[in-house]
């Protein structure tokens, strides 16, 4: 027992009419506040009796400060911007596609009145929501019909059980895929009550194998884009076209998951060529499936387009009520859709098509610029340098390819057995910032790659917030 008096804790009352308390009561209101502080007074309660606390320490003006950090706190929303500086484009982790202020807009305007969502302004009768994109769809990509699900695994799910269920599928052993977060074909397949029929090896199938595998239990044909990985050396793989063929040869739809996809032939802007949707169709796919969140650049969808008569099969099962989409992403989407209408100017205003091909003179002179803000900042150990650096477009399009770019690199000099523990410290500070900066460590350094840093000056201003642990 400490020999001076015993303090007491000031009461809830007396705080609650406190001035230090009266914005925190204004601006969180009082249930907020009296459940903070009975909270507070409670933690403290024992060390007070314990004279473990100075009067300072339970002053009012130092518990209304305690208590307004934590309220702060729980008022942040779990939903949080962040900049990401992992090289990687389309980050699936990080919410993929950035959208066009026209998509923007066209939310805003979802979100705040009513709209014909189902419902045909001409004839006054109820619609349908797909028609709403059905036309831009079918403009751009040569198809014939259209509908759009809520992303490109409902979409494949959705065609696979619609043309598919208690038939069998027959797939290549070379596309028995997994795509990040548990999405494997032979499950999904599983799940649609598709049987799995697989044919050919990991790294070669031939047309016969096809040829060999089509039974009366055959239901389809399918094919999918290895978007996340890459066979190389002794390989073969039946061309569209021909697979299209002996699938219609043999009454069978193809169906052909692009995963990414792309509207557009990406070379025109040097990006490595990605399979585009028009050209899927024209080989002969009678439906082909894709993220509207991947290459398109627009919100999370799947888009299923193809032949009018599987895709009028699809729309009336009942999953598709289960799987559709929204009125906010499907107004994002025909905003998105819309600049596909003048490619030329496409890469000016689909933010991701900007950042895919910021030029690297540019990322690299932005990574100069920035050096001495961020070597002032980490002080001693680090050593700070503008860099070359490779990064990726993400979302399982292209994996192999890197897109030259260049990155702040920062290396600890201290001894090997430290390296790590400041790496750590380093990227749990960059994450602790008011707008978490998150980069990726390799071969004993932190690197920033400024693809995506487009908002130089908020960056630069939190900069000084950063405070390392050593
Ligand atoms: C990404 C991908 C999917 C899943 O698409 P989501 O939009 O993430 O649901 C399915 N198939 C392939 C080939 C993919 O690349």
């Amino acid at each position: 027992m400490s020999s001076s008096v015993a303090l007491r804790l000031p009461s809830i009352d007396g705080l609650l009419r406190h001035p230090a308390c009266a914005p925190l009561l204004e601006r969180h209101g009082r249930e907020s506040l009296l459940a903070s502080l009975r909270q507070l007074l409670d933690e403290l309660r024992s060390s007070v009796l314990n004279g473990q606390l100075s009067a300072v320490e339970i002053s009012p003006d130092v518990l209304a400060g305690r208590v307004a950090e934590r309220l702060a706190q729980q008022q942040r929303s779990n939903v949080r911007r962040v900049f990401n500086l992992t090289g990687t484009v389309l980050h699936t982790n990080l919410g993929r596609a950035l959208l066009p202020d026209e998509a923007i807009d066209a939310v805003q305007m979802a979100a705040r009145y009513p709209l014909n969502l189902e419902f045909d302004l001409a004839s006054g009768k109820r619609g349908d929501r797909d028609d709403l994109i059905e036309g831009l769809i079918r403009e751009l990509t040569g198809a014939e019909a259209v509908t759009v699900v809520n992303n490109n695994a409902a979409a494949v799910l959705l065609t696979l059980n619609s043309l598919g269920a208690r038939k069998e599928g027959i797939i290549s052993r070379g596309e028995l895929i997994e795509i990040g977060g548990a999405f494997r074909i032979p499950d999904i397949m599983a799940r649609a009550g598709v049987r799995l029929h697989e044919v050919g090896t990991t790294n070669r199938t031939h047309a016969r194998d096809y040829e060999a595998a089509i039974s009366p239990r055959s239901g389809l044909i399918m094919r999918v884009h290895a978007s996340n990985y890459s066979i190389e050396g002794f390989t073969a793989r039946v061309p569209t076209a021909e697979l299209a063929e002996l699938a219609h040869r043999h009454g069978l739809p193809l169906l052909e998951d692009l995963g990414s996809g792309s509207l557009l032939d990406l070379t025109r802007w040097g990006l490595p060529a990605e399979p585009t949707v028009r050209q899927a169709l024209l080989d002969g796919a009678d439906i082909v499936t894709f993220s509207g969140d991947k290459l398109l650049g627009g919100p999370q969808a799947g888009l299923i387009v193809g032949r009018k008569d599987l895709i009028a099969k699809i729309k009336k099962n009942p999953l598709k009520r289960a799987l559709r989409v929204d009125k906010l992403t499907l107004a994002a989407l025909e905003a998105v859709l819309g600049l596909y209408r003048d490619p030329d100017r496409l890469a000016e205003r689909l933010p991701s098509l900007r950042l895919l091909t910021r030029p690297q003179a540019d990322i690299f002179a932005q990574a100069c610029r920035l050096q001495p803000a961020m070597a002032e900042v980490l002080g001693e150990p680090w050593q700070v340098s503008a860099v070359q650096a490779l990064g990726m477009i993400g979302s399982g399009s292209q994996p192999v390819a890197r897109l030259p770019s260049a990155a702040l690199c920062l290396r600890p000099q201290v001894s090997k057995r430290l390296r790590g523990r400041f790496l750590l410290n380093l990227e749990a500070a960059l994450r602790a910032l008011p707008i978490p900066v998150l980069g990726r460590i390799d071969d004993d350094a932190l690197w920033l790659d400024l693809r995506q840093l487009d908002d130089e000056p908020t960056w630069l201003a939190q900069l000084p917030q950063l405070q390392v642990e050593s």
